[in-house]
């Protein structure tokens, strides 16, 4: 019996397989039609200055804007995109039409000093990558480069090195992204010469209630100090996450308590209106 129990359980996970299989497939093929129609969009969530919250950015996250689904999220398919070799082609877009976005709204007298953008290390290595940045004509400290961590283990690799100088050149700021969750030496970051940290949200997340990750918490942003770059906070949730981080030094917030990722119309909106004054 409890073979035939066995079998019937090797059967049910080989068909949970198989249907894991096809989703994949399909979610591939549908991802591939979206890149034809343009179906993923920047959306933007802003950031502030701890203290004035005047508004100082924002992140640029991609949106799958799914014909029968609605709005996706990155994890549902960022993932597949990958295995599709896809993801250099998402940024791509979403750098395009950030820029648009920069001058759009400097078109209409909105005041957003500057756009971070998520890059992968494919589009990192993309030899095509800083051609077409040049192209562009960024003007500098307008347009940052979130890294992750990942990154630098590969810095023995000249190319990426290179691209970095390149891209410092462009005036195009270096930020590392969901500090603390890499495997990155403090040496191999110094290297970077980055000009932001940023903290990931899980290190953000339980401030309130655990001092010990308080305390580690004010020696990551000592870390930021000493390295003399600035620190963003992001999943930042509550007002009371946003004090006590500003307490703690941090010099930009990032985080629901403020606004969530916004759609550029939503954006624009919350932009004219100021609306995170009234928080
Ligand atoms: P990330 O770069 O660390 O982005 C921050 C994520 O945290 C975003 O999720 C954002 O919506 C979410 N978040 C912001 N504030 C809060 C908060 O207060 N609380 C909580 N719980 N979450 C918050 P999202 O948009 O789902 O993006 C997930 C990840 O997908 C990003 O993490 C980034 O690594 C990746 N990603 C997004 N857009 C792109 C892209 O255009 N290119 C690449 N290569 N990766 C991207
Ligand atoms: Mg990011
Ligand atoms: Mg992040
Ligand atoms: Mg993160």
């Amino acid at each position: 019996r409890a073979k035939r129990r066995g079998r019937n359980r090797y059967e049910f996970f080989s068909d949970a397989l198989q249907e894991d299989v096809i989703n994949t497939k399909r979610v591939a093929d549908e991802i591939l039609k979206g890149l034809e129609r343009n179906e993923f969009v920047a959306w933007f969530q802003p950031q502030f200055a701890a203290g004035t919250l005047d508004l100082v950015g924002v992140e640029a996250l991609v949106r799958w804007q799914h014909p029968t689904e609605g709005i996706k999220a990155p994890a549902s398919f960022m993932p597949v995109a990958e295995e599709l070799n896809v993801v250099a082609a998402i940024d791509s877009l979403v750098l395009e039409q950030t820029l648009a976005a920069l001058r759009h709204w400097e078109s209409i007298g909105l005041n957003v000093p500057r756009a971070s953008v998520n890059v992968s290390l494919r589009r990192l290595s993309d030899e095509g990558l800083i051609e077409s940045l040049r192209r562009h004509d960024i003007s500098p400290g307008r347009i940052a480069f979130e890294l992750v961590e990942s990154i630098y283990l590969d810095e023995g690799d000249g190319a990426v090195a290179w691209t970095i100088d390149q891209l410092k050149e462009l005036g195009i700021d270096i930020e590392i992204d969901d500090f603390g969750t890499g495997y990155a030496s403090i040496v191999s970051l110094q290297k970077l010469r980055p000009d932001r940290l940023k903290i990931d949200r899980q290190l953000v997340d339980p401030i309130l209630t655990d001092p010990a990750q308080r305390r580690l918490l004010a020696s990551i942003i000592d870390i930021g100090k000493a390295m003399d770059i600035a620190v963003v906070a992001e999943g930042v949730e509550t007002l009371a996450h946003a004090s006590i981080l500003t307490e703690l030094g941090v010099d930009i917030l990032q985080g629901y308590a403020f606004a969530r990722p916004l759609s550029p119309e939503q954006f624009e909106t919350f932009l004219a209106t100021q609306a995170w004054r009234a928080a």
